[in-house]
């Protein structure tokens, strides 16, 4: 079985014990790895039903069969679990170098069940696994605990690759991430939180295997060639690599689906150029920086030095700069840097931590909330509280405590939840579905809510990758969205960044997964897994109780045209695009996929 190691590490941190198990062949091949298989096993150990800060509930740690290999781009890792801020399945994955350690310590997926009666860390040195104590380091943030845990696991000996949860995780915030690589986030879903209800601070991986795949010959040309692509293209060759994802910052704005005041406009106007790629570069980068395996290297370490926004990290991404600047109408780069370390130290995810409290500046403009809940003005534009608030919610401190409850409990709690803009609870990222409707059908029926990390179609719809396609029409978009869907599915499940989809084609990935493996692939298997994983992930929401009305945007979507930029003007409806995705996915009118379907994909033992 080249190409896997074949190995499931299973700790349960109720009886501080584990075991090792073999990965079954089938169910591998199947569903590559990743996502795929974490949520084949969640679903067959009835996680769907479980509470999701309760012991029942299961994280699992995943890889691809291209994690760790000379693929390009083969730095990824994955968690997969159930949600506490959705309720539905949670996953998120990172790039930096967990994933290969992982891969060389011999493992393909790591299955963390139960929970510690006080707070742990795990150790695992290849074929060693221990559960350590981590009182010492519970309350410290996130670079803190990963230095320090480091220092411990290591002596003198090779170094150690470790993910972490900060303040935020342990104090369940709902909107935390899992961090590694000190910058890097498995953010989505408030995953943190559930490694905080296992009062479990780190896990710590160093390995010394060789990473085996079949064909290690073909596996270098094939990523060779990759390499080649995608530095013959001009995103992936030469932008990318120069402003990193902030780079699409002002293309994104110009055409105005960028969200501004909680989506109340969708274009910062000249005021994006404040917060722009060029801003970042010209402003506080001091160098790039890559994942392990990659030469894209989208990476880049800033320094801030101006007087109360003081530090040092990586980032922010495209998503950060809008969502916790654009979208709280700030501009002040320095601010939304400073509140991008901090979201990194106390481990949370920017996107829902922007939408959060765009949420609830919106409120408070519209005098839903006042001093008497918050404590002190709460308006957009405020560069300095912002600061603040991302401790507050970080540390459950104040009104930060309503806010650590995501965008929608917070909104629901002071009786608006009209104004939570995001689908299944998951806060919206930084693209308004108005003037690129694929996005829109994506949130509608992404596995874990209003993502972008589920199918792309913003690339197509904006950025005319691989071909333009009319961003504000609805028809054909039902295709263009299980597409992406299910391209994406398979892509993420082989363990390699998703970038490179800018710039290369599949049949590339496709090259390298069937040399890692040594099973001969084309394009259509590879979508076909793509749409098996799609499906189990939808299989596993119906058993947690996902409803065909929870599939709804916002009345602001439905109700208000596009405002700004050059696609102002365009509406949303999406009924006959949803009705064209419903049929295209053999669903029936529930969303319930249809037994000749599941049948066509191996999955007819799920049907219920
Ligand atoms: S493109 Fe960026 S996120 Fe992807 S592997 Fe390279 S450095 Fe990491």
């Amino acid at each position: 079985m080249k190409g896997w190691t074949g190995k499931i590490l299973r700790v349960d941190l109720t009886k501080r014990s584990s075991s090792i198990e073999d990965l079954d062949p089938t169910t591998a091949r199947m569903f590559i790895g990743g996502h795929g298989v974490a949520t084949k096993i969640l679903l067959d150990e009835n996680v769907a039903e479980a509470d999701p800060l309760s012991p029942d509930n299961k994280l699992v740690f995943s890889t691809g069969p291209l994690t760790g290999t000379a693929a390009v781009t083969s730095g990824r890792y994955m968690v997969t679990s159930k949600s506490p801020l959705t309720g539905l399945l949670g996953h998120a994955n990172s790039g930096g170098f967990f994933g290969p350690a992982m891969r060389s310590a011999g493992y393909d997926h790591i299955i963390i069940e139960g929970r510690s009666d006080k707070p742990v860390y795990l150790w695992i040195d290849d074929d060693k696994v221990e559960v350590r104590e981590a009182e010492h380091v519970w309350g410290k943030l996130t670079d803190e605990t990963e230095a320090i845990i480091r220092k411990e696991v290591e002596g003198t000996g090779k170094r150690a690759r470790v993910v972490s949860i900060g303040p935020a995780g342990e104090k369940l915030v709902k909107i935390a991430a899992i961090m590694n690589d000190q910058h890097r986030a498995a953010a989505r879903c408030g995953l943190g939180a559930v490694m905080g209800s296992k009062n479990l601070k780190a896990v710590a991986v160093r390995g010394s295997k060789k990473v085996e795949v079949a064909d290690e010959t073909g596996l270098k040309a094939a990523a060779k060639n990759a390499r080649e692509i995608l530095k013959a293209n001009p995103l992936t060759g030469e932008q990318i690599p120069r402003l990193g994802t902030p780079g699409l910052l002002m293309p994104y704005n110009q055409a105005g689906i960028v969200p501004v005041r909680n989506f109340q406009k969708s274009s910062f106007g000249q005021r994006a150029e404040n917060i722009s790629g060029e801003a970042l570069e010209e402003k506080y980068l001091k160098k790039r920086a890559a994942c392990s395996g990659c030469s894209i290297g989208c990476g880049r370490v800033t320094e801030v030095k101006e007087p109360g926004y003081e530090g040092k990290g990586e980032g922010p991404e495209y998503e950060t700069l809008i969502m916790i600047g654009a979208n709280l109408d700030i501009d002040n780069l320095a601010a939304i840097t400073k509140a991008n370390y901090l979201c990194n130290q106390f481990g949370m995810d920017t996107i829902s931590v922007g939408g959060t409290i765009a949420c609830a500046m919106e409120m408070f403009e519209k005098g839903y909330l006042t001093k008497k809940e918050t404590g002190f003005d709460l308006k957009f534009g405020d560069a300095g509280l912002l600061v603040k608030l991302v401790e507050m919610i970080g540390r459950r401190e104040g009104f930060g405590d309503a806010l650590a409850e995501g965008g929608f409990r917070m909104a629901e709690k002071y009786g608006h939840p009209e104004l939570f803009m995001g689908v299944n609870k998951l806060e919206m990222p930084a693209y308004d579905p108005r003037g690129a409707k694929g996005m829109g059908i994506n949130y509608l029926t992404s596995p874990i809510g209003a993502s972008h990390c589920r199918g792309y179609t913003v690339a197509m719809e904006i950025l005319g990758i691989p071909e333009k396609v009319e961003p504000t029409a609805e028809n054909g978009k039902g295709m263009v969205a299980k597409a992406f869907q299910d391209m994406t599915a398979a892509w993420d499940a082989t363990g390699i960044c998703l970038f490179p989809i800018m710039g290369m084609g599949a049949d590339n990935l496709v090259a390298m997964l069937s040399a890692a493996i040594g099973v001969p692939m084309v394009l259509l298997d590879f979508i076909k897994i793509g749409e098996r994983i799609f499906n189990i992930q939808r299989l596993f929401n119906l058993r947690a109780g996902l409803k065909k009305e929870d599939e709804r945007l916002p009345d602001r979507f439905l109700n208000e045209p596009l405002p700004d930029g050059e696609l102002a003007g365009a509406t949303l409806s999406l009924v006959g695009a949803m009705k064209e995705y419903y049929s295209l996915r053999g669903w029936d009118e529930n969303g319930t996929p249809y037994l000749g379907k599941l049948k066509s994909l191996g999955l007819a033992d799920y049907a219920s």
